[in-house]
Parts: C-alpha cells; structure tokens; sequence
C-alpha cells in the first residue's frame, strides 16, 4: 500500500477534529509547543504557505521583497482559507512574520483572536524563563477565551504525548538510510506532523516503521538541505532522478524541529526547554560557527558530500548567514550550492540544471 494513502489531507484532519469539538489554530512559522494547544482540545495545522496561492490578496499589506512563505500565508487568510480556523498564531521567527503578526492585529483585525510568541534570540540565562513565561501567558489566555480551566497536569499529559510523537520523527530520521521510501514521500511523511494530532501520526509512523524497512540501502549521491522548507516538493523528486538523496536536512520545518526533551516538572518550563534545546537555527540567533558546526557534524555523521542551501527568496533571515557558511564549509572541505526558490513559482530548469551541475560532481 501506497504509504501516501494512509495520510489524510489537512482538510479531512479539520473536519474530523471540529466534528468532535475541537478547534483549530492556524500557526504560522515555525518554533512554538503542540501540547500548549492541545490542553484546550485545539488542534495546531500549519500555514507554510500554502504554495500556489494568488499572492495579490495579500500584496496591499506588504512589500514586494518580503518573501513567499509570507505573502501566500495572509493570502490564504485574506481568499477564505482560514475561514475555518479559530485562532491564529504568529511566532516571532524572522523580521517578516514579526510584521505579519503586526499586519494582523493592527490592520487586518480578523475575527480570531491572534496570538504572538517570541522565541529568545542568542544565548542568555533567562532564555528558559522568558519563554516559559510567554507560554504561561498564552496559557492563561486561552484559558480565558475557551472558558476552560484545564490543569497543569493536563497540560503535562499533553507535553509527554508531544514528546512521544517527537521521539517517533527522531526515529525516522535516524533509521533513513533503511526505510525504502523515496525522499519525497518521506517527507510527506514527516511533515504530516505540520497538521496531524501526535496520535495519527504515531500510528503512521509505526506503521512506516513496520512496512517500509527492509534493510535495503538506499543508493544515490548523499547531500544534506538546508533551508526552510523543501518546496515546492518536486525538488525532491528532481533530486531523487539526477541521482541524489538526501541523509539529513536543516529544514526549519523538519531537522530544526528535533527538539530535545524538557526535564522539568514544570509544565511551561519544560516546553521551553524542549524549544530551546533544538539544533542552532538562524531564528534563535546562532552563531555563524555554531551553524557551520552542526552543518559539518551531520555531514559527518551521515556520509554526506554536499550541503544544498535550498532557500526562500527575500529570505533575509537565512540570506545573512549563507556566505558566511558556505566559507566557513569550504574551510573543511565541505562543498556547498546555494539555490534561490520561490514556493510560489513552478520549480524553475535553472534550478534543476544547477543541483544536476552540484550533485555531478560531488
Ligand atoms: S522564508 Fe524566511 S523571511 Fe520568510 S517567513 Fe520564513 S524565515 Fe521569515
């Protein structure tokens, strides 16, 4: 059975939580807790976009250089798309979802309430403190706006299923090389966890884990992406026909999102924790060496030969660091392309021809 099929598409996961109840949270990207949501019976789906969308709907509120992921999610919003969702959610990542938040609650005023959530930058002392605070703060909120008076151990129930799923991804990712799955279709797999409950996925994934290793190895040059998210999806299939695959990624929607556990019995401080014990990424404010760090261990770790900076155009946040890194993993001899994409266009030849070139001669 085609694995694809067990997957249910995001709009049958909506309909199927609200028929029982539950609400929806539309959150953007892409660091902030399941579970927080979940205590209120509210289900987080994701808004990477979606790609495709008519992007002029959202082009009266922003500038043309802010990038694609942001244009075609107030789009989404602006056409209907969020009609159905109760709260929206805008998570400090970058400069341009900053805004975004702003957009929402200064000028677009929608009918859902809208929450913020900063993540702290750098490396500081009160990181834990600070962000715990900001999801108590959401916490007593939602609280308010739902009427419920759900516990802290029921959140902390809802942390531990979290964390459970998390351990799930983790074990895809280091069982890759043996699961007999194309690198597009893993990624569907993976990145249903953008909208499905911890549950569904879970039984996904065992299901994957169960079905679809047979020991085989995969064949196909090794790379590693980085970036923010592997669209539009076809890239993948691309790379799988010039011959490539890749070992591990740097996605802020998938590698970036391995988060550690928390150890504190605390609710609010062990998802802050958990948030801030992930791999350095360029919206908490890592370093360049950190970055480059981490870069050159999965290499090293998975046989790579190359790290793919497959990234978002007018993606300010990522485009400071990249000359910076690819010098810095030349340094070690590591080679590197970098390769512009916008989630909206169809995946360009140029850009195809430019991975063939990379993957060639690695
Ligand atoms: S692609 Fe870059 S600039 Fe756009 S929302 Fe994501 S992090 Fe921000």
């Amino acid at each position: 059975m085609d694995i694809l099929e067990k997957i249910p598409s995001r709009r049958e996961v909506i309909e199927s939580f609200k028929s029982t109840g539950g609400k929806i949270a539309a959150v953007y990207p892409y660091h902030y807790h399941r579970a927080l949501f979940r205590a209120f019976d509210i289900l987080p789906v994701e808004v990477w976009g979606p790609p495709g969308i008519d992007t002029t709907y959202g082009s009266s509120y922003l500038q043309p250089y802010v990038c694609s992921v942001v244009h075609s999610g107030l789009s989404f919003y602006l056409s209907g798309g969020l009609d159905v969702v109760d709260f929206i959610v805008v998570p400090h990542a970058c400069d341009s979802l900053q805004g975004l938040g702003s957009v929402y609650i200064d000028f677009v005023k929608p009918k859902q309430p809208v929450f913020t959530i900063y993540i702290p930058r750098g490396r500081k002392d009160l990181d834990v403190e600070f962000l715990s605070k900001e999801f108590e703060s959401i916490f007593n909120r939602l609280k308010e706006l739902t009427g419920k008076s759900v516990t802290e151990d029921k959140l902390m129930e809802e942390i531990l299923k979290e964390e459970e799923a998390l351990k799930k991804v983790r074990e895809l990712y280091s069982k890759r090389e043996q699961i007999s799955l194309s690198d597009y279709h893993f990624y569907r797999v993976v990145r249903s966890r953008e909208y499905l409950p911890a549950e569904k996925f879970m039984e996904i994934a065992d299901h994957l884990l169960e079905n679809f290793s047979d020991g085989t190895e995969r064949e196909g040059v090794p790379v590693i992406f980085s970036g923010l998210l592997p669209e539009p999806m076809e890239i993948l299939e691309k790379l799988e026909e010039i011959d490539g695959r890749i070992v591990a990624d740097d996605f802020a929607c998938c590698g970036r999102r391995l988060y550690g556990e928390g150890k504190s019995n605390n609710p609010f401080v062990r998802m802050a924790e958990s948030i801030l014990n992930s791999p350095p990424d360029s919206s908490r404010g890592a370093t360049v060496d950190e970055r480059v760090e981490h870069l050159s261990s999965l290499v090293k770790k998975y046989g790579a030969r190359g790290v793919v900076f497959y990234i978002v155009k007018f993606c300010e946040m990522e485009l400071f660091y990249i000359p910076h890194m690819m010098r810095g993993l030349k340094e070690r001899g590591i080679p590197s392309v970098y390769i512009e994409v916008d989630i909206n266009d169809p995946l360009p030849d140029q850009t195809i021809t430019r991975l063939e070139a990379f993957v060639e001669v690695l």
